[in-house]
């Protein structure tokens, strides 16, 4: 969890360093060795860095620069990231940053004056059903409140390393609110590939195919067809989990690779019999490092139960190992482009498409991205057949699909709904107190309002990777806007002008129109701003960076009307800055 800070002497370099091989894929693991140990990422070891792997000091400049978890400049010995998600704020999170700052004499993004302590922020802690919540050295504390503070500050005070602090402070609840038949399902581990080695590869895709899966990260591209075409790709064949789910209000991944591990990297192993690859990542986000032994010591039964490593199940041939790595909280490694460009130890910036990873992926070879979702779910088809999804859901959307539900409601936590059900049911069944609208997909999804509860959670109508956000009337909208805003003007990856430039002009204008200082003139700025954005940003991210403000701006426009300044009539409106970005 990280030794007290000091000087980085050669010999701290040359002991990490000659503990990895000098692959540039390992980048990101040894910045990470520095950051925990050092606090920063110094620049004597930066330069060692950059010889050990051949690559030029620029480019680990840069990813230094890149990540949220590195820095190049000391941080605290004792570093505290606080979750910035809305949900957090509404639990009373400004209240615990306050305490905090106060105890430390210091203020958020700021070292106190001793090096000892830091207070900064970060998106989204994936812990929304039980925050506020905070990183500390990166090790997540849930639940936040007085008593829990003060016991922090006792132990900064007494230098207490945060590995001897009480296990109780890094207690983590399930909040498995309602169970279906992916949580439900049963794992004897390695059944799954037995069951499949009694058959070909190519009966598990034709059974894959008619169950009709499509990927749980939202998008819903259909599972059999991505895993057929990376199979027929010729090339050296790759397989990543992508476990980096950072949208804001987002935690079922943490509870399936907590309780269903087996399942996911069981899911792993049959789609790398079936394309043929031999290494296998788990991309695991930064906020779940508290998972990786949980994780390293799946991994290590499966390969004792000959279930990972040589001649898998005693099938002669089949080879395949996983290797876990961490992110360092970007998140734009969500996209599978960004998370593969991340893996081989560069920017993570999001690739053009086509060609798509499924061909062209790791090391330019093809390979296969699913998430945990989708990997745990391939695993009891494979050892229930097609019908075990069949049995859920929709004839578009068939299954079911875990939600991750926070806000206003009495029983916050993870609900595992069939595709089909209505947004009331959801409401209804979380305990949610007179909603006044919901986010579903987080700040890039939508958000509904009363009038669409009737809609259903699908692909063709409500589709999402899991956030479900609730918000009741006494809520400020335009609060969660101006937090959603935020979140993209600082994830945003920088790469191309509409996205890099308009989500800083949409996160100024938002605050302005809080402190009362837009006119209702500006108006069209704002939704200029978005169209290009829409229309112009090179990924996903960019391009749905404006849907918070667009959809409540088409759906509760009264929010603005009544934020704007009163002026005189006849102001012209302002051309948007945006026009023309490139
Ligand atoms: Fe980066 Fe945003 Fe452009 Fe995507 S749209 S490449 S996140 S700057």
């Amino acid at each position: 969890m990280g030794s007290a800070s000091g000087s980085v002497t050669k010999q701290d370099t040359a002991d990490i360093l000659a503990r990895y091989e000098s692959d540039p894929f390992l980048l990101l693991p040894i910045l990470q060795e520095f950051q925990d140990r050092f606090h920063f990422v110094p620049p004597q070891a930066k330069e060692a860095i950059a010889r050990h792997l051949s690559l030029p000091l620029s480019h680990v400049e840069g990813v230094v620069g890149f990540y949220h978890f590195l820095s190049d400049e000391p941080r605290g010995e004792y570093e505290i990231l606080l979750s910035d998600c809305i949900i957090d704020h509404f639990r009373g999170r400004e209240s615990i940053r306050q305490r905090l700052c106060d105890q430390f004499s210091t203020r958020t993004e700021s070292a106190q004056a001793d090096a000892r302590v830091s207070i900064r922020q970060t998106a989204c802690t994936g812990l929304c059903d039980q925050g506020p919540a905070a990183l500390v050295n990166g090790y997540a504390i849930a639940a936040l409140d007085v008593q829990r503070v003060e016991q922090m500050v006792a132990l900064i005070r007494c230098h207490i390393p945060v590995n001897q602090w009480p296990e109780t402070l890094f207690q983590i609840e399930s909040n498995i609110r309602l169970p279906g038949p992916l949580l439900y399902a049963d794992l004897v581990p390695g059944k799954a590939l037995e069951r499949a080695f009694q058959e070909t590869p190519e009966a598990l895709l034709t059974r894959l195919e008619r169950s009709g899966l499509r990927g749980r990260g939202g998008a819903g591209f259909p599972t059999g067809m991505k895993w057929r075409l990376c199979r027929e790709t010729p090339g050296e064949h790759y397989l990543v989990c992508n476990a980096d789910e950072g949208e804001p209000g987002t935690f079922k991944d943490r509870e399936l690779l907590r309780h269903h591990a087996h399942a996911v990297l069981e899911g792993m192993t049959l789609g790398a019999w079936v394309t043929g690859a031999a290494e296998g990542y788990l991309y695991l986000r930064g906020e779940y490092r508290f998972l990786r032994p949980v994780l390293e010591q799946t991994l290590r039964e499966r390969r004792k139960a000959g279930l990972l490593g040589e001649d898998i199940g005693g099938m002669k041939g089949f080879d395949f190992d996983i290797t876990i790595r961490l992110g360092a909280g970007a998140y734009i490694c969500g996209e599978e482009s960004a998370l593969l460009e991340s893996l081989q130890g560069n920017r993570p910036r999001p690739r053009n498409r086509p060609p798509f990873p499924v061909t062209h992926g790791l090391r330019g070879q093809p390979t296969l991205v699913n998430n945990v979702e989708t990997f745990a779910a391939v695993t009891f088809i494979a050892l229930h057949g097609s019908e075990w999804l069949r049995n859920d859901g929709t004839e578009t959307s068939p299954g079911s699909k875990l939600l991750s539900i926070s806000g206003d409601c009495s029983r916050p936590g993870i609900y595992e709904f069939p595709f089909g059900t209505s947004i009331h049911e959801i409401l209804d069944t979380c305990g949610a107190q007179s909603p006044m609208g919901v986010q579903v997909g987080g700040p890039s999804g939508n958000f509904i309002t009363p009038r669409e509860f009737t809609r259903r959670l699908a692909f063709d109508d409500l589709s999402t990777g899991g956030s479900f956000m609730i918000f009741n009337g006494e809520r400020d909208l335009l609060e969660v806007i101006e937090n959603f805003t935020r979140f993209f003007a600082r994830e945003s990856c920088g790469f191309c002008t509409p996205c890099r430039v308009g989500t800083s002009l949409q996160e100024r204008l938002i605050k302005d129109l809080r402190q009362g200082k837009m006119r209702k003139e500006e108006l069209p700025t704002l939704q200029q701003l978005g169209r290009i954005m829409a229309t112009a940003s090179h990924c996903g991210l960019g391009k749905t960076a404006a849907n918070p403000v667009m959809t409540t701006l088409e759906k509760a426009p009264q929010y603005y009307q009544r934020a704007f300044v009163q002026t005189g009539s006849g102001t012209t409106a302002q051309p948007c800055p945006m026009e023309n970005p490139e």
